[in-house]
């Protein structure tokens, strides 16, 4: 995508993103900030978030708050909490990135473990539903909020081997489609990334045999990720976006 924003685009902004200590999340948490974004950063290990805290403040002198969460085993009520205790320190969302994601296995249907299916559906979609259900109050009172859900390739066309990683996307496509039909009259935009391959731990361990020199990295694939959360996509809402149109999905070798 072609796209230029503003160096002040996110200035009084606030976004949280999932899965913000590595790869795309960690990228994003990091591009807000320089565009002006106050950041709440919450994902599974702690110290991956702090060093991400760390970076913000020394390129852009602002502080994150961090926010450790397994969101495997985070409750309902764990993250009605979480949401509680944030309004003790930020008066409003103005975006949410969604982005913690897990792989599962690369395998037929026939052979997916039960226990990592769970395991992904909870992830992927249950916890996700349940910490945007959290977040809403919050994002409410923004004057103009951006909920951006991950979705992938495999979200849109079943394929082969990619189980319940892609049944959770699908679902994530779902979701995104009933959240931005019940909030089309307010202020609260609600939209999917689908990053397309990018060089990342995740990516790696679907395709061990691929280059990655040959993948974009998370930095490459930023500009749709600014422009969804800064005031240029004020108007969208609905829509699974990619952030490298045109390019064609991968296979497992
Ligand atoms: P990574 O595996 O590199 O990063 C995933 C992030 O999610 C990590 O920060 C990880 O935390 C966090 N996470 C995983 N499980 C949990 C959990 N239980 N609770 C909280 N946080 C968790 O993946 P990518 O950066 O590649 O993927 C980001 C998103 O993009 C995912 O939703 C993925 O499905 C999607 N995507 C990626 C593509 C790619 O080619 N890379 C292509 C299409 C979609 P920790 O640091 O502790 O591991």
């Amino acid at each position: 995508m072609y796209y230029t924003p503003k160096k002040d685009l996110l200035k009084r902004r606030i976004i949280l993103v999932t899965g913000a200590g590595d790869g795309i999340g960690r990228e994003a948490a990091l591009t807000y900030a320089r565009f002006g974004a106050h950041m709440v950063l919450l994902g599974r290990t702690e110290s991956k978030l702090h060093d991400v805290k760390r970076q913000i403040e020394q390129e852009c002198g602002t502080s994150s708050l961090v926010i450790p969460c397994d969101m495997l085993t985070t409750t309902s009520e764990q993250f009605f909490l979480i949401a509680e205790q944030m309004s003790q320190s930020i008066p409003q969302l103005d975006g949410v990135l969604h982005n913690a994601g897990l792989l599962g296995d690369i395998a037929l249907m026939a052979d997916q473990s039960v226990e990592h299916w769970h395991q992904v559906m909870h992830v992927n979609v249950n916890a996700t539903f349940m910490l945007t259900q959290a977040l809403l109050p919050l994002l409410l009172k923004s004057p103009s909020a951006s909920l951006v859900f991950t979705s992938s390739s495999v979200g849109r066309q079943g394929r082969s081997g990619w189980g319940a990683y892609a049944v959770s996307k699908f679902a994530t496509e779902g979701m995104m489609q009933v959240l931005a039909e019940e909030y089309r009259h307010k202020n609260l935009r609600v939209n999917c990334i689908n990053p397309g391959g990018t060089r990342t731990a995740m990516r790696a361990a679907a395709f061990p045999n691929e280059d990655p020199d040959k993948l974009k990295t998370p930095a490459d694939i930023m500009p749709l990720y600014l422009y969804l959360m800064g005031d240029d996509s004020r108007r969208k809402t609905g829509i699974s976006f990619d952030a490298q149109p045109g390019k064609k999905p991968g296979t497992v070798d």
